[in-house]
């Protein structure tokens, strides 16, 4: 049985006002969900976010980790800090690192290794462009970034996979369950083929422009186990009610 898991991810929004007013509203001590919940804010609000979640059944992750563990690398924050700080998460491999910061799989595959060494838990994006989905080559593009991140790896079993594609994020598209479940049961069976991993014990989530209106039809699939959630998860009312469609309050 996997247990549905709905992230925030929070990108570069807030303000450490914004972060305390969304928390107190997420973030409540004795409430605990069906689902499990994590918020991922910028670096700098990670500490503040982290204080206010203590006590209660929200994680914290990061939004991003750098590939090296510690050194002259300046702007970076390595996995093992994040740890130290009290961070259980990372999302790693994001589209929008994919596309502004030049990531590669290759990239995106050193991330995950310096990751799961620091026993973070992390959250591998996948994706295709609207141009790759039109041209058919959609799985393609998915499992060459799949495998490209995750084959040759120890300690697969930790690693959720986000099937989010290009064209959906931030853009009020979605795909629809059907397309979704379909990607998702594609991306089960490549786990499945990568060595180390038994793909019916990884959840694997679905993003893009998830919200409360779409949230319960996709969570509805089989092979969707929750759902990345960008700009709905900056506010709390609609970050609440998707994670009520994820199972609800136990
Ligand atoms: C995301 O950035 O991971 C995302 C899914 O964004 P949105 O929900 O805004 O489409």
């Amino acid at each position: 049985m996997r247990r549905p898991l709905v992230m925030g991810n929070w990108k570069m929004h807030g303000t450490r006002g914004s972060v305390r007013r969304l928390l107190k509203e997420i973030a409540v001590a004795g409430e605990s969900q069906a689902a499990e919940v994590v918020v991922c804010p910028a670096f700098v609000h990670l500490q503040q976010a982290l204080n206010l979640c203590e006590g209660t059944a929200v994680s914290v992750g990061a939004q991003d980790c750098s590939h090296m563990t510690a050194g002259a690398f300046t702007g970076e924050v390595s996995a093992e800090m994040l740890l130290d700080l009290g961070c259980r998460w990372v999302i790693l491999g994001h589209s929008e690192r994919r596309q502004y910061h030049g990531e590669s799989d290759d990239l995106v595959a050193a991330k995950l290794a310096a990751a799961l060494q620091a026993r973070l838990l992390p959250v591998v994006c996948v994706g295709e462009t609207q141009e790759e989905r039109e041209a058919g080559e959609a799985e393609y593009v998915v499992s060459r970034q799949l495998r490209g991140a995750l084959e040759a790896q120890a300690g697969l079993q930790q690693v959720v996979v986000a099937y989010e594609p290009v064209w959906a994020i931030g853009t009020g598209l979605t795909a629809t369950p059907a397309e979704a479940q379909d990607m998702h049961a594609f991306i089960r069976a490549q786990l499945g083929e990568i060595a180390g991993a038994d793909p019916d014990a990884m959840r694997v989530l679905y993003g893009g422009s998830v919200k409360a209106a779409n949230a319960a039809e996709l969570f509805g699939q089989p092979d969707i186990d929750g759902a990345l959630v960008g700009g709905a998860s900056l506010d709390a009312n609609e970050f609440r009610q998707i994670v009520a469609a994820a199972g609800g309050p136990q």
